[in-house]
């Protein structure tokens, strides 16, 4: 198992449950996709939940039908999409469970979509700053 923490004597960030904030919390979905702008989004998810400005939960669970993380999407006080391309799978999988999206970004508006994981920082901070921007996180 790769651990990427090992050795450098940082402890984990330990979130709150999802469940448990959705109420007053602005929660994230990203489709998580296998390309430069689906990563890109994931990323920014991360970065935007351990900067506490909103909370990443788990899209494919609401794809899964999964009652919980329904429950979170139909209480969340903001619901925060991040989709990497027109596609826009992860709001299609929100839109098919009736929850209601308070902001959408199809990453692709801004970066060309590519067939790579190999990703940039610069451009997650770019597309992160936009999302807090429009998103008025
Ligand atoms: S929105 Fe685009 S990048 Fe994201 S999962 Fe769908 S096809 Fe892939």
């Amino acid at each position: 198992m790769v651990d990427e923490n090992e050795g450098s004597g940082k402890a984990p960030k330990i979130l709150p449950l999802c469940y448990k904030v959705a109420d007053h919390e602005n929660i994230i979905w990203v489709c998580d996709g296998a390309a430069n702008v689906g990563q890109i989004g994931h990323e920014v998810g991360v970065l935007l939940t351990n900067m506490d400005k909103a909370r990443m939960c788990c899209t494919t669970a609401v794809a899964a039908g999964s009652k919980p993380h329904l429950e979170i999407a139909g209480k969340a006080k903001k619901n925060i999409v991040i989709d990497g391309c027109g596609n826009r799978c992860a709001s299609k999988v929100l839109e098919k469970a009736g929850v209601k999206i308070g902001y959408a970004i199809d990453i692709s508006k801004y970066l060309q979509k590519v067939p790579t994981l190999d990703i940039y920082q610069a451009d997650v901070k770019r597309i992160a700053e936009i999302v807090m921007k429009e998103a008025g996180l």
